[in-house]
């Protein structure tokens, strides 16, 4: 059954986005994200695209062993920048402690720990999609959001690459 609303919500009438921006769909860190982009890549809604999913563009780092990851990503990506013409960046957002890699197996990580696995993914990102995305002349810019207190209450966003 149908039930009407009545409540009204904003949105974003003609959104002009210059900016991807791939982010983990953790809970733990979506206000920290939202903030970031706002206060550091100062960046308001309807400037960017948020592509929210779990372990963030980590399954790209893996075209060869995690092959239906790497194709679906890419083709909404692919559709994303085809549909907003104006997107000249792309920013990679991921964090620690992020759940996707402890469902990594050693056969995709080669037995290394998670935040190494991460760091070392990270570092590999830029020229994945520089290299992959080619014809859209995209600048990559790539964040790690470490905890900044013991009690894992904060983050703070190192730039990787
Ligand atoms: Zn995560």
């Amino acid at each position: 059954m149908t039930e009407t609303g009545t409540k009204t919500y904003a949105v974003v009438a003609s959104p002009k986005p210059t900016t991807l921006v791939v982010h983990c769909s953790d809970p733990r860190f979506q206000i920290a994200f939202r903030k970031f982009i706002e206060d550091e890549l100062h960046l308001q809604d309807g400037e960017y695209v948020p592509v929210v999913i779990r372990g963030g563009a980590a399954g790209f780092s893996h075209p060869e062993r995690l092959p239906k990851d790497f194709a679906f990503l890419v083709g909404r990506i692919e559709s994303l920048l085809e549909r907003f013409g104006e997107i000249r960046q792309i920013v990679l957002i991921n964090h620690e402690d992020c759940g996707f890699y402890h469902t990594l197996t050693d056969r995709v990580t080669g037995g290394r720990e998670h935040e190494e696995q991460m760091l070392h993914d990270l570092g590999n990102l830029p020229g994945i999609f520089t290299r992959l995305l080619s014809q859209f002349g995209l600048n990559v810019r790539v964040y790690y959001a470490r905890f900044a207190d013991e009690k894992r209450t904060q983050v703070t966003f190192d730039k990787i690459g």
